[in-house]
């Protein structure tokens, strides 16, 4: 295994109420998961944050948050802070995921901002970039997700940016069902990697159409550090079988 250890983060978007969430992890803790080589970690809504906390446990899942202002407190309506996340026991926050820049118009300042604050709280943002179908036709999938890489982290020291995950997520390939191939992924990551001071630390995950059958040939590779998944983080037995392919990949 590599200096970087996997990581398996599952964004859960807008599925399940605080029940699910709970029936969730009681079922994934009797499936005895491999947390030997690979940390994971779940991000539920914001309203299920607590109860996961809760049915968590002992058990060494991480929780994260979905997405969260930059500010402490103020008349932001609707909005969710930092501290609130922490006070529900997240200690990870996705941050500028393609579909809040897309219905939320998040944009590389927001993220920029909400970055410093997570760093701020102790939260560990899995900060997210990638490329429409569009630009990575037309070979732009560097230049466009380097861009979104360097706005994120700019005015962050190195030491801070290597507590940070990104997550590579090729627009065109979440929900799709069509992943990147993992050597064309590998070779995005490895721009991302070289392109912000302290990135060579840290953990950067491929997202976008990841299962349990194909996760291992993407943690395979140089730059590849674990995955961030949406669909198949929903069921745990196809989370605790993402967790053990990953792991497998890394141990052999
Ligand atoms: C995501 O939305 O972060 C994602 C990667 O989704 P999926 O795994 O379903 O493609």
């Amino acid at each position: 295994m590599g200096a970087r250890r996997p990581l398996v983060a599952g964004n859960w978007k807008m599925h399940k109420t605080i029940g699910e969430a709970t029936a969730f992890v009681r079922e994934f803790a009797v499936l005895a998961p491999d947390f030997e080589h690979v940390d994971a970690v779940v991000c539920p809504p914001f309203t299920a944050l607590a109860a996961t906390h809760a049915a968590i446990g002992t058990l060494p899942l991480g929780l994260g948050a979905q997405t969260m202002w930059d500010l402490d407190a103020g008349p932001y309506t609707g909005e969710i802070s930092p501290e609130m996340i922490v006070d529900c026991g997240a200690t990870w926050v996705i941050l500028g995921h393609s579909e809040r820049r897309a219905t939320s118009g998040e944009t590389d300042d927001d993220v920029q901002r909400k970055v410093e604050a997570a760093l701020r709280f102790e939260l560990t943002p899995i900060v997210c970039v990638g490329e429409s179908a569009l630009d990575h036709a037309a070979g732009r999938a560097d230049v466009h997700v380097v861009g979104q890489t360097r706005a994120a982290f700019a005015d962050i020291a190195p030491s801070d940016v290597a507590r940070c995950v990104v997550a590579y997520e090729p627009i065109w390939a979440i929900g799709s069902g069509t992943p990147d191939t993992p050597s064309s992924a590998n070779a995005v990551m490895r721009a991302i990697r070289g392109s912000v001071a302290g990135l060579e630390r840290a953990r950067i995950l491929y997202g976008g159409s990841v299962k349990p059958e194909n996760i291992g040939a993407f943690v395979g590779q140089s730059d590849i550090d674990g995955a961030l998944v949406g669909s198949a983080s929903l069921d745990p037995r196809s989370f605790a079988a993402l967790l053990a392919n990953a792991s497998a990949a890394v141990a052999s």
